[in-house]
């Protein structure tokens, strides 16, 4: 078997399970395979026609993750671990999802995913204690556990630029790349956008467009991913320790093991200690550049330092002094918006068809029948790429109508930002649980340790709750309270919010301003759920 895409298999129309998870990526597949061994009866809903969820999307060029391959996978099964070889540094798109397809296949995942569905609403009924499930297939289901599995960076969003639908060439978003690929050859094509999203594709569709224009309202620090061949020895060596290595990734603030934080403080050390630390780390690629010292995220003379070193890193890559003034950051701590890594982004710009626009000085005013127009001046091309980002964190979830205890909508009770206790649960939602939710390290750590962390703390919750004979499980207000006011403190700790990033959602208009993930790292977080779950639930109330 090749583990390429498989659809999915004929389901049972039954119309009552135990839980119901929505979404199929990794989350959504880990959930699965554990509630399953519980005995649970489960029915998952997917939007697309294949397992993966952000990896199944995300098929733009040059799609890659920013997270080791021997870190970006699964951690509970030896086996799967034993049987999979990654083959780079950084996994491609097309090899994750080949892996995601391999799990689907091992554990038989497919026969309880009902695919090419999308969960509309769901509705507890506090008399039988039940969730009503509803989806756009016309699927009306009855289900005690509610659980969102639906991504961080799932609800892909194109700005509201006037004249967008009056564009006769070919527009695409990153988030929601066609299957069949894309081939820009001969083509002006215009990105929009420069997060990771953009900075990975970018190189790519240049290789093939005739000319390329990047429009940019943020120049963002960038450095070079580092990508490369593993070698064979480096993938046998990694299956003898992957279990302990995952064991040691969850007592690390980031879930990742691939570097070490360097604790001392900036100021603690001499200049050239510094600048060798900042130097070997930005050498390494990754995330290690921001563990190069103790308060580089919590500091801005600290932090200072190191932007000052990107700085330099990137200037000395473009050879154009005024291409340089654009995309050089200066408007935002280095880190507080995600840090992208990239294979010859900067590069890119030296190329004669290349030209990026700076649309913070002259904002997009509208797409017209034939380009794109900004301070004045339209922009023609064939075909736009659309990498505008996400509706980070709460898009998902609050895409699906959910009525919680006495008609309680989550839309309105996040009105002012999510509040949750742990990430996990909201008061007023018994039994409805997110998997790196908001107020969880989600984001800022490696994703698939802490949706493991949040996948086996669930599962043992509801073997609890079953063995125990225990119908709901619902936070308490008061314990969301404090939680959310101390995910607040922590973050205002920090320089985070000192940028207009999608971890605060400001790139949505008319979102609220509030830092979303937890920031105090993985490992406190852990050591936090343990003690919950130790202590009965504390913070949670339970119903017989
Ligand atoms: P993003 O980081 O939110 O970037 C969106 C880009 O679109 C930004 O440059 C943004 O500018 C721009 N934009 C949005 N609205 C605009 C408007 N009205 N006019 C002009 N520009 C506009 O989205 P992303 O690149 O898809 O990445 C999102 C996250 O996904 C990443 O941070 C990362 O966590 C994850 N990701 C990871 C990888 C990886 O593993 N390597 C790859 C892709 C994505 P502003 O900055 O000014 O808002």
């Amino acid at each position: 078997m090749t583990h390429e895409e498989s659809p999915g298999s004929q389901i049972n129309g039954a119309s009552r399970f135990d839980a119901v998870i929505v979404g199929a990526g990794f989350a959504g597949m880990y959930m699965l395979h554990r509630l399953r061994a519980l005995g649970l009866s489960v029915r998952v809903f997917e939007t697309g026609d294949g397992v993966g969820g952000t990896w199944y999307w995300n098929r733009y060029p040059g799609a890659r993750c920013d997270v080791e391959s021997l870190e970006y996978q699964y951690g509970f099964s030896d086996d799967i671990q034993r049987e999979w070889d990654w083959t780079e540094r950084y996994a491609a798109q097309p090899e994750i999802l080949r892996y995601q397809n391999y799990v689907a296949d091992k554990l038989d995942l497919r026969k309880d995913i009902q695919f090419s569905t999308r969960v509309t609403s769901a509705d507890y009924d506090a008399r039988s204690g039940e969730w009503t499930v509803e989806t756009d297939r016309g699927d009306h289901v009855q289900t005690r556990f509610c659980i969102m599995a639906t991504g961080c960076l799932s609800a892909a969003r194109i700005p509201d630029f006037p004249g967008v639908r009056d564009f006769e060439g070919e527009t695409y978003h990153t988030g929601a790349w066609p299957h069949e690929g894309v081939d820009f050859t001969g083509k002006r094509v215009g990105v929009i956008g420069t997060g990771s999203s953009g900075i990975q594709s970018t190189p790519i569709i240049a290789e093939q467009a005739s000319h390329l224009t990047v429009f940019q309202r943020t120049a963002n620090f960038t450095l070079p991913a580092g990508n490369r061949p593993l070698s064979p020895e480096e993938v046998r060596k990694s299956k003898e320790t992957l279990l302990a290595d995952r064991e040691h990734a969850r007592q690390t603030p980031g879930g990742l093991i691939c570097f070490e934080y360097n604790e001392a403080l900036a100021e603690e050390m001499t200049p050239e200690a510094r600048e060798k630390e900042l130097s070997d780390r930005w050498t390494q690629g990754g995330f290690a550049f921001l563990g190069s010292y103790g308060d580089i995220m919590a500091t801005p003379e600290a932090n200072d330092i190191a932007a000052d070193f990107a700085r330099a890193q990137m200037r000395a890559v473009i050879k154009d002094p005024a291409i340089v003034d654009i995309l050089l950051p200066d408007d935002h701590p280095v880190g507080v918006k995600r840090l992208c890594l990239d294979t010859h982004y900067l590069e890119t710009f030296n190329l004669p068809h290349v030209d990026i626009v700076d649309v913070r000085a002259a904002p997009i005013e509208r797409i017209s029948r034939s380009g794109i127009v900004s301070g004045g001046r339209e922009y023609e091309v064939d075909a736009i790429v659309f990498a505008t980002g996400f509706d980070a964190m709460t898009g998902a979830i609050l895409g699906v109508d959910i009525t919680g205890r006495d008609g309680m909508k989550l839309r309105d009770k996040w009105a002012a930002g999510p509040r949750t206790y742990l990430g996990l649960g909201s008061a007023g939602f018994p039994n409805l649980f997110f998997i790196t939710g908001p107020g969880s390290p989600s984001v800022l750590s490696n994703m698939i340790v802490s949706i493991e962390q949040h996948v086996d703390w669930i599962t043992d919750c509801l073997s609890r709750l079953t063995s125990g004979n225990i119908r709901s499980i619902e936070a308490t207000p008061d314990a969301e309270d404090q939680w959310v006011a101390h995910v607040n403190e922590l973050a205002g700790e920090t320089l985070y919010p000192q940028a207009n990033s999608w971890y605060m959602g400001a790139n949505i208009p008319g979102k609220p301003r509030v830092f979303m993930p937890y920031t105090g790292g993985v490992d406190v977080y852990g050591q936090k759920l343990d003690e919950v779950a130790q202590a009965d639930y504390e913070g949670f109330r339970l119903g017989a």
